[in-house]
């Protein structure tokens, strides 16, 4: 070797060495959420703290036998689904690992988060009441329980028990009045039923507005998103057990996985999530509600007006979930 090629080989090497370090840091996220709504957070995390965010998206079922087969061998680092019936499923499994955080304990109530720091709610929504303006008097509406009285006979819209929303909803439902009360409550709102359960939220106001039924159980976000299309629907959202319980609130949330590669880079993309940088952009591309409470709702969820929400902690909605699963085979509500 020639001292011309010695010299090049060697600035090779230095560069070689000085260039790989800098390599950039990454996190890899298995994401239930759509891309549309992670997608942008992601720009500006890593723009904001040069770690780049590898994603795939997926049911939120198969996310989770996924990270269970893959094992230690997983390159998910973190969690992200909806429901908090879905995250308490994925550490009940052993598939996520508990984060210790001040900034995490600091930005999200502890009602929202699981106590023991393997998954952290970042939007809210709320599982409400949503009635036809034509036809009901809101005077008239008061708990989830008196959807279940004579005058509702035949004017009740839910969606189908299948759904982890309303596997949630009895689930919280049981964690406040017990299982016997809430067979009953159940047992009368499937006597009240106007058509059999439908397939999803927004058909039961569809048939709200087609005049099957008056009353129905919806999340906010889909409300929100019929009356973004036609701003004079004549739909209205109630809040329920507002001297009780508080309205039954759900999230959409995260947590770090068991086999992390990027353990640190995901407690940072999840206390990032958590922060204001991207709490209103979060919740605000679906149209919920930050999960932060120093952030503001988008001006036209903050529309629907404030209301007291359960703070009742949503592991109780994984912990009940089998039972609230029974309970609704046994009051016949499909
Ligand atoms: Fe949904």
């Amino acid at each position: 070797m020639n001292k011309k090629s010695l010299l090049a080989l060697t600035l090779f090497l230095v560069l070689l060495a000085s260039t790989a370090p800098l390599r950039a840091a990454e996190v890899v996220v298995y994401s239930a959420r759509n891309e549309h709504l992670i997608q942008p957070l992601f720009d500006r995390f890593t723009g904001e703290t040069g770690i780049r965010v590898k994603f795939i998206t997926d049911q939120a079922g198969a996310l989770v036998q996924r990270i269970r087969s893959e094992g230690r061998r997983t390159q998910a680092d973190l969690f992200i689904t909806v429901d908090a019936g879905n995250l308490w499923y994925a550490a009940d499994q052993g598939l996520l690992q508990p984060v210790k955080s001040p900034t995490l304990e600091e930005n999200i109530p502890s009602h929202l988060r699981d106590p023991e720091g393997r998954w952290f709610g970042l939007s809210v929504r709320a599982r409400t009441i949503v009635y036809s303006t034509d036809r009901v008097d809101p005077a008239d509406l008061s708990t989830y329980e008196a959807l279940g009285g004579p005058e509702w006979r035949g004017r009740l819209l839910l969606r189908t028990s299948k759904k982890v929303y309303n596997q949630s909803l009895v689930a919280m439902l049981i964690a406040d009045h017990g299982v016997e009360k809430t067979e009953r409550i159940v047992r009368s709102w499937v006597g009240n039923l106007a058509v059999d359960p439908l397939s999803n939220d927004t058909k039961v106001m569809e048939a709200i507005l087609a005049g099957q039924g008056d009353v129905g159980i919806v999340n906010t976000y889909y409300y929100g998103r019929l009356s973004r299309e036609d701003p004079e629907l004549p739909l209205a959202l109630f809040w329920p057990d507002q001297n009780g319980g508080g309205v039954h609130v759900n999230v959409s949330g995260a947590g770090v996985t068991r086999h992390a590669r990027h353990r640190e880079e995901a407690v940072r993309l999840l206390e990032w999530l958590s922060s204001s940088s991207a709490q209103g952009i979060f919740a605000e591309a679906n149209l919920e509600y930050p999960a932060n409470p120093g952030i503001e709702p988008h001006p036209a969820v903050k529309a629907w007006g404030t209301f007291k929400q359960s703070g009742m902690n949503l592991a109780r909605a994984g912990e009940l979930q089998g039972e609230a699963i029974r309970l609704m085979d046994r009051a016949g509500y499909r």
